[in-house]
């Protein structure tokens, strides 16, 4: 990925110019539209923009005081109580908490692959085994293959559901089952960054199963629909004596931008309902062009599409960078499968051209 690191830089940009490329943002931005990273292309709402005005104008004090009535927020939110609230900075940071904590030297942590893998590369510098187990023929989490590897070794099972990078969501009944029999042997992560972008309103939450005491750690993120990415929040739901010990790690980690903004973000519905919309006109566009071009993708219910781009993705990056768009790295063994993100509709419309210019 070296030399798609090296073309980020403003003044490569290929074809673009920086006031061309701000034509197809509503931000002021002077890099390419950037399609790699499953952001929130329209946040952070303007209600956050305001709480952390604010936080400035009084003060930017100590956050100490204000952990409480976040984690309250999302308790509530979550139909638990508040001591089995884990505040992050990101999800990423619970991920590594969560490696470190559970899976020390010589135990071991099984995960599918490819998938969302920071809490695996973090654990193994502390020097916890990784037992990878690829995604199935459908590129589905191997649920039964993952159950038959289990052995007094495992301490923790991570299962990213929708999964990154394939989007793709595993039955509910299918995931409630396995997670409710395999809690019983060892603890299952379940990485739910692209919870809000599930479709079926009656898809459950792996929370009711916190809720009936099992040894389930459930990991959101404010990164995604309520647009933060930057500012770097995330939770996670576990039951208490679990909760506890996660917290003993992450003493005064939020930041106070963080609080404000999050507990802006939380309260604005109607700016998570229109991220949600946009996000699925983009994706359906996203998929219309994959159509046009005869590519195969998988279902997502994520704001990201996988598709089959029958080229290796290096490749692709850089002739798309020239052109002005970031597309999502390689995940490997899938070097020839592209994960893009939904930006905003004429990002998208941009990047369907320039795809279209390409693949065409
Ligand atoms: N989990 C998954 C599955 C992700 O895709 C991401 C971000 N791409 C994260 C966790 C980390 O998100 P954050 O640290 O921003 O909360």
């Amino acid at each position: 990925l070296g030399s798609i690191t090296m073309l980020t830089g403003a003044a490569s940009i290929g074809k673009l110019s920086a006031e061309e490329i701000k034509k197809f943002n509503p931000r002021p931005f002077d890099t390419p539209i950037r399609l790699g990273s499953n952001e929130n292309p329209y946040g952070p709402s303007d209600a956050v923009r305001k709480a952390m005005r604010d936080n400035f104008d009084m003060g930017c004090r100590y956050p100490w005081a204000y952990n409480a009535p976040l984690r309250e927020m999302i308790a509530q939110k979550e139909g638990v109580t508040p001591d089995h609230i884990v505040l992050v900075a990101g999800s990423t940071e619970g991920l590594k908490i969560t490696g470190i904590t559970f899976a020390g030297r010589g135990d071991e942590i099984i995960s599918g692959l490819p998938t969302f893998l920071s809490m695996m590369e973090y654990a193994k510098i502390w020097g916890a085994d990784i037992n990878w187990v690829p995604l199935d023929k459908n590129l589905d989490y191997d649920l039964e293959e993952i159950e038959k590897r289990i052995t007094a070794k495992t301490k923790l099972v991570f299962l990213c559901n929708p999964n990154n990078p394939t989007g793709k969501l595993l039955p509910a009944k299918k995931v409630l089952d396995f997670c409710e029999t395999v809690s019983e042997k060892t603890m299952v992560f379940s990485d739910e960054a692209y919870y809000d972008y599930i479709e079926d309103p009656d898809y459950p939450s792996m929370v009711d199963l916190v809720k009936k005491g099992k040894n389930v750690i459930v990991s959101r993120t404010l990164s995604k629909v309520y647009g933060l990415a930057g500012i770097r929040l995330g939770y996670m739901v576990a039951k208490p004596e679990i909760a506890a010990k996660l917290n003993e790690r992450v003493v005064a980690n939020t930041n106070m931008m963080a609080i404000v903004a999050g507990k802006a973000a939380l309260e604005d519905d109607d700016f998570y309902q229109f991220s949600l919309n946009k996000n699925l006109e983009a994706r359906k566009m996203i998929e219309a062009t994959l159509d046009q071009l005869q590519l195969e993708y998988l279902p997502s219910q994520a704001n990201f599409v996988f598709f089959h781009a029958k080229q290796d993705v290096r490749k692709l990056a850089e002739v798309m960078l020239s052109k002005g768009v970031i597309i999502g790295r390689p995940f490997p063994p899938l070097d020839d499968w592209c994960r893009i993100s939904t930006g905003t509709i004429e990002e998208v419309a941009f990047f369907n051209q320039a795809l279209l210019e390409t693949l065409g």
